[in-house]
């Protein structure tokens, strides 16, 4: 179906953005054909009456498998996980409930998300879900099962097992098998698995598995994405292949120059560390410990990334979804937070957001920008977010592949919103 987007102010998610006013866009058949500033004719008019309209935000670090919800996220254990995907009907409601979080993604503006841990081979099963129109849903670039070690993170629940190369290059086969977009490895730890202070990043997979697993990824035409939140972790990472260190820490020279040198990006989450390390305890439920190495996170994240922007390598935005109080309808908060402790900047935020993140996951030809030939993946805010970033949190409308959805209701949890509004 052909239609104009008219009387709105457009942001097209370049780096140099400037309202534009004055000019429709014109819909046909889910892309964008053309953006004039002509008198709309004979074609069905859709009035934006001075709104902003600007690409879909694409959250590049989504885990389906869990809503964000404190209670919810007390750790799984492989035997429960096993157990849920044994049986046809728990594995449906599995299903059922990751699709629904996939859908609240869109709903609240995102309309690309890439997953990078998974149940089983839920997420690329939603995602072709989606492109045939069983489902409601954002783009999906699905990892799937990620591959972890024995005592990794996430090890044995979104994660496989790999106890040396052979068998890290059997998983990424295994893995490929049902066939995902990219692969996630899990090189360290994370802030919930440390025993001791300072140690949230501590490397778990060698550089031989490191190696052997990227090699083959790369081999099936894979990039791969980590999961590294110590400086010794990164450098491992780029020296053995990773393409996006996830999370990340301080950043020094010799790490700089490997990210040039592989031409690596650099995914910032904010998100996550946010309640370990600035709740209050009682309401994060954070030991000392875990507080105190939230913050070592907390402020490796925030270095690596302005350490990035500094040196011109890429950052994108992800918001490390379903970790404790990182719901799937708050992307728009990890570019709230990008603006607060990276970069003062909200055109740089929704540019990351949306054309970085799409240059980084390759699929800028097909989304990330309002430009003609792209597909219609557009939101549209009441107020300026170059102003006021927090535009962002409400659309009053969100168009996927042209498809528009009016008015998208979404069921937000009150006490977390208060308590993450605190930290705005
Ligand atoms: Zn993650």
């Amino acid at each position: 179906m052909k239609y104009a987007l008219t009387n709105c102010i457009i942001l097209n998610g370049k780096k140099d953005m400037e309202p534009l006013k004055g000019y429709s866009i014109i819909v046909d058949d889910g892309k964008i054909v053309e953006i004039t500033n002509k008198k709309i004719e004979n074609i069905k008019v859709i009035n934006l009456e001075n709104r902003y309209v600007l690409p879909g935000l694409i959250n590049m670090h989504v885990h389906l498998p869990g809503s964000g919800m404190p209670k919810d996220t007390s750790r799984q254990n492989k035997e429960s996980v096993d157990k849920l995907l044994s049986h046809k009907l728990t594995r449906y409601i599995v299903y059922k409930m990751c699709a629904n979080f996939a859908k609240t993604e869109l709903l609240s503006g995102v309309t690309t998300i890439r997953t990078v841990g998974g149940l089983a081979n839920i997420d690329s099963t939603i995602r072709d879900n989606i492109n045939k129109g069983k489902l409601l849903g954002p783009r999906i670039l699905a990892s799937n099962m990620a591959l972890s070690v024995p005592g990794g993170h996430m090890a044995g629940v979104l994660a496989y097992e790999a106890l040396d190369s052979a068998s890290a290059i059997d998983y990424i086969n295994k893995i490929s098998e049902t066939k995902p977009d990219l692969i996630k490895i899990m090189i360290t730890g994370g802030v919930l698995d440390a025993k001791k202070k300072g140690e949230p990043g501590e490397v778990k997979m060698s550089a031989e598995i490191i190696n052997a697993a990227c090699k083959r990824a790369h081999e099936l035409g894979y990039k791969v994405a980590a999961h590294v939140e110590s400086t010794l972790g990164v450098k491992l990472a780029l020296e053995n292949g990773v393409d996006t260190i996830e999370h990340g820490a301080k950043l020094d020279k010799e790490i700089v120059d490997l990210f040039k040198k592989h031409n690596a990006s650099l995914i910032t989450t904010i998100s996550p560390s946010i309640p370990l390390a600035k709740f209050d305890k009682s309401v994060s439920k954070a030991t000392d410990l875990t507080q105190y190495n939230g913050n070592v996170v907390f402020e490796g994240i925030v270095s690596a990334s302005k350490t990035c922007l500094e040196n011109d390598i890429k950052v994108g935005l992800g918001t490390d979804t379903a970790c404790p109080f990182v719901t799937h309808y708050d992307t728009w908060r990890e570019l709230a937070y990008f603006t607060k402790y990276v970069k003062n900047d909200n055109r740089e935020a929704i540019y990351h957001a949306t054309l970085e993140n799409a240059i980084i996951a390759g699929i800028e030809k097909e989304t990330g920008s309002i430009d003609v030939s792209k597909s219609c993946d557009l939101i549209v805010v009441e107020k300026n977010p170059l102003d006021d970033i927090t535009a962002l949190r409400k659309p009053s409308m969100v168009i996927y592949k042209g498809k528009i959805i009016k008015k998208p209701k979404l069921k937000k949890i009150k006490y977390v919103e208060e308590e993450l509004d605190k930290q705005l």
